[in-house]
C-alpha cells in the first residue's frame, strides 16, 4: 500500500510535543516499511523522522501548533489558529490523496475526523487518547457510526471512554525493541517518564520518594513548568533528579538503570508508551489500576497494580516490586508490544477495510 500518515499538529516530530504519538508514528511507519509498504509522512516543519524510517518520505507544512485538548475545559469549542498547521496539513493530504491508497491519521482532532466522508481516499485514524472533550466524543461518535472500521484505538480502557457502536478494533502499541538494552543489575533509583503536566500525575511519584526517603529520577518535557516548581517544592530538596527530555537511545541507557518505574496517570491514559519502554529495559512498573497502564501490567508479572490515586499503596508497591524478575518483564515486551507484531496489526486492518466487502460495510453504511 501507498500510504500517507498524518502527523500531529503539535510541535515537530523530534521535540517530544506530540507525546507518545511521536513514537507510535516511528514504529508504524518503519514496521510498516519493513512488510512492504511505502510510507510518506506529513507533519510540522522542522521534523525530523528517526533513524529507523530513513527510507520512507517527509512532508513538512508551516503553521501554527493546535491548541492539545487535553489541556482544555471538557467543554471547549473547536479552535483553529490563524495560520493553524492543521487545516495546512490537511489541504497538503487532500490535495495529494489520488497518489494514495490509504490515509492514516494520527493526530486527536476534530478536522480530520470531520473531512473523513469527504475524502476520496480512505481516511483511517489511530485514536490517541481517551475521552478528554464533548465534541471529540461527538465526532468520534459520529465517524464510528458512520464506519467504525475507519477507527482503531490503543487499549480497551481508552476505547470505552467512546460511544461505539460495535467492540473496538485494539490494536496496542509496538516498540523496536532491539533499540532498548536489558539491564539486569539497577542502581537503588526509583523512575518516573512522561510529559510534565498535571495529568500525569507527577506529585504522587514524588510524595512515594519522599516517604521512602528515595531518589526519583524524572524524564521529559516540562509542558506546564509551574507545576513542576510545585512538584519540586512539595518534596524535601535533592528528592526528585530532573533529567530532562531525552532522545530514546539515551533514554532507555539511564531508565534501565532504575529498580522500578513509577506510573501515575490522572487521566484515562490511552496505552502508556513509557510502561512498556520501561518493561523492554527490565525494569518493573508500579502504576495505578487505570487506563492502558492498567492492562499493560500484568501484577507479579511485569510490575504491579494499586487503586488509582492511592498513594499509600503505591508506596508499598514499589517497595514489593524488588520481588518481580527482570527478565520476564523484557520477555512481556517481547511477547506483547514488538514493532513488528503492532505493523502486523495494522497493516491487517487496514487490509480489511480496503478489501472490496470489508468488515466496514454494514457498521452505518459509509463505504
Ligand atoms: N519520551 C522521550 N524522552 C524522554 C521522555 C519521554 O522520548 O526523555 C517519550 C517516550 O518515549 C514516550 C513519550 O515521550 O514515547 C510519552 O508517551 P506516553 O504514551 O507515555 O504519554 P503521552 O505523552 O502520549 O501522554
Amino acid at each position: 500500500m501507498r500510504i500517507l500518515v498524518v502527523s500531529t499538529p503539535i510541535g515537530r516530530l523530534g521535540s517530544g510535543r506530540g507525546g507518545g504519538v511521536e513514537l507510535t508514528l516511528t514504529s508504524l511507519v518503519a514496521g510498516l516499511q519493513e512488510r512492504g509498504h511505502q510510507l510518506t509522512v506529513l507533519a510540522g516543519e522542522g521534523s525530523r523522522l528517526a533513524p529507523a524510517c530513513a527510507t520512507a518520505r517527509l512532508w513538512t507544512c508551516p503553521g501554527v501548533d493546535q491548541p492539545s485538548w487535553q489541556h482544555q475545559g471538557r467543554d471547549a469549542a473547536i479552535t483553529i489558529p490563524d495560520q493553524g498547521l492543521l487545516p495546512r496539513l490537511w489541504q497538503r493530504a487532500l490535495a495529494e490523496q489520488q497518489h494514495f491508497d490509504v490515509l492514516l491519521n494520527l493526530a486527536y482532532d476534530w478536522l480530520p475526523l470531520w473531512l473523513t466522508p469527504q475524502g476520496q481516499t480512505p481516511l483511517f485514524h489511530l485514536v490517541s487518547m481517551g475521552s478528554v472533550a464533548a465534541v471529540m466524543d461527538a465526532a468520534i461518535a459520529e465517524i464510528a457510526d458512520w464506519n467504525q472500521g475507519r477507527l482503531a484505538f490503543h487499549s480497551h480502557a481508552q476505547a470505552a471512554d467512546f460511544n461505539l457502536p460495535a467492540p473496538p478494533l485494539v490494536v496496542g502499541n509496538g516498540f523496536d525493541l532491539a533499540a532498548y538494552s536489558f539491564c539486569a543489575d539497577p542502581e537503588p533509583l526509583l523512575g518516573w517518564v512522561g510529559r510534565i503536566a498535571p495529568e500525569k500525575g507527577l506529585e504522587d511519584a514524588a510524595a512515594v520518594a519522599a516517604q521512602l526517603g528515595q531518589r526519583l529520577a524524572i524524564w521529559g518535557l516540562v509542558e506546564d513548568p509551574a507545576y513542576a516548581a510545585a512538584v519540586e517544592a512539595s518534596v524535601p530538596a535533592g528528592c526528585l533528579d530532573w533529567r530532562g527530555f531525552l532522545p530514546t537511545a539515551q533514554l532507555q541507557a539511564e531508565l534501565g538503570r532504575c529498580r522500578v518505574l513509577i506510573n501515575t496517570p490522572k487521566w484515562n491514559e490511552a496505552y502508556g508508551n513509557v510502561v512498556v519502554e520501561a518493561m523492554a529495559c527490565g525494569v518493573p512498573v508500579v502504576a495505578y489500576r487505570r487506563g492502558g497502564p492498567g492492562e499493560l501490567v500484568e501484577p507479579g508479572v511485569n510490575g504491579l497494580l494499586v487503586p488509582a490515586d492511592n498513594v499509600a499503596a503505591l508506596a508499598a508497591a514499589v517497595l514489593e516490586s524488588a520481588t518481580i524478575d527482570r527478565s520476564s518483564c523484557r520477555l512481556w515486551a517481547e511477547t506483547h508490544a514488538s514493532r513488528a507484531a503492532f505493523a502486523e496489526r495494522i497493516e491487517r486492518w487496514l487490509l480489511a477495510e480496503l478489501a472490496p466487502g470489508g468488515p466496514g460495510v454494514g457498521l452505518g453504511g459509509g463505504r
